[in-house]
């Protein structure tokens, strides 16, 4: 007998979440130069951190001796006034994953559910069944969640609905009237999380926060990991009504966030050029793809984010393949679509690089059989 026998069942029965290969082990396995590798394959923003981040971090270093600010008073303040909140409405995560995981710890056990959609980002998945709850997954049709569906799907033993807008790895995004709809529906024993890591990439994305101002069961989680390029600091944050977001402040570490983190953060926030940058790079990149894959006759789902899902076949064939030329995308058999491939944009070097390799790929598989 091992003492595997003594850990917590849910914990035993969890599928490690699998992340993007990282460039270091893809050099090392290849023999390459780290410059050389193309990664693509976790949604990172191609031009780096923005400049004022990283002069803010450098400054910050100097302090690294003295712990942070567990409060994260000044950050939780900059976003709080950006979005027109106060402080109490903000609370900061390690990345915004640890917000999902909190409003975990505070709501879920045995005895409940979490509903999301057939292809949300797995995370929550995960969540759910770490803290031993059922996970019920509402089908997606074309890709795109079916929030009436989801509506459907709440029962008595219902606390959380996540609905990731835009979604990843879909890239699709669900409308204010559809919103508008699964809100008028939503009983008062459940949270609804809008989990908006890429709300910043569309044009007219829909409002959720007008349902936190209202007092709404409502969590909105964004992150400084995507547009703002700050991926490796981990910092995200929730937005809710002061009672919950309350809730979910006693649930996380007193430390949650370093202090390097908070004052990247903050200096990235007040960097609207590098946002507007990144912004215009990505719907550049994301035309490209759209006209180089419609070129091909590849299918592929319209994207909002800074990722594109498309249909190769044999999606870990093609990302093994692919690594061998030391580009990095990202299979989706994880997200039970053995088909289909996801694609960050990069910039248009890499993105370039990118269709060359997977032309090269699907080229070679062809004249396989
Ligand atoms: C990338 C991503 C996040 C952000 O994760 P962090 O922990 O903030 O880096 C959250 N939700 C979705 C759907 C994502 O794709």
């Amino acid at each position: 007998m091992t003492i595997d026998s003594h850990a917590n069942r849910f914990v035993c029965d969890l599928v490690a979440y699998e992340p993007g290969k990282p460039i270091d082990e893809t050099a090392r396995e290849l023999g390459l130069d780290p410059s050389q590798i193309v990664k693509v394959a976790s949604n990172e923003n191609p031009l780096g951190p923005s400049p004022l981040a990283k002069a803010a971090m450098r400054e910050a270093l100097e302090d690294a001796h003295i712990y942070p600010d567990g409060g994260g008073f000044r950050l939780r303040g900059a976003i709080a006034d950006s979005l027109g909140f106060s402080r109490e409405n903000v609370v900061l995560g390690n990345g915004s994953n640890e917000i999902i995981e909190l409003l975990c710890h505070t709501f879920l056990n045995g005895r409940t559910e979490l509903i999301a959609a057939e292809h949300a980002f797995v995370v929550y998945k995960l969540m759910a069944t770490l803290f031993g709850a059922g996970y019920v997954e509402v089908p997606d049709p074309g890709f795109i969640h079916d929030l009436d569906a989801m509506a459907d799907a709440i029962t008595g033993k219902t606390r959380l609905v996540f609905i990731a807008n835009p979604n990843n790895p879909t890239g699709t995004m669900v409308d204010q009237q559809a919103i508008d709809r699964f809100m008028d529906r939503l009983p008062e024993h459940v949270i609804a999380v809008f989990d908006e890591a890429y709300i910043e990439f569309p044009d007219h994305p829909p409002d959720t926060l007008r349902y936190v101002r209202e007092g709404r069961n409502v969590c909105v989680l964004r992150t400084f990991s995507k547009i703002h390029g700050l991926a490796a600091l981990r910092v995200g944050y929730g937005i809710a009504p002061a009672h919950l977001a309350g809730l979910l402040q006693k649930a996380r570490q007193p430390f949650n966030v370093n202090a390097i983190a908070q004052a990247g953060a903050l200096a990235a926030m007040r960097d609207s050029q590098h946002m507007s940058q990144t912004r215009e790079l990505n719907r550049q990149g994301l035309a490209f793809y759209e006209k180089a894959l419609a070129e091909r006759g590849l299918e592929y789902v319209p994207s909002h984010a800074n990722f594109i899902l498309l249909k190769t076949g044999e999606g870990d064939h093609v990302f093994r393949e692919m690594l061998k030329q030391g580009v990095i995308i990202r299979a989706m058999s994880g997200y039970k679509l053995p088909d289909w491939v996801r694609v960050s944009i990069g910039t248009h070097a890499q993105n370039l690089r990118c269709l060359e390799v997977l032309d090269d790929v699907l080229a070679a598989r062809l004249a396989a059989c």
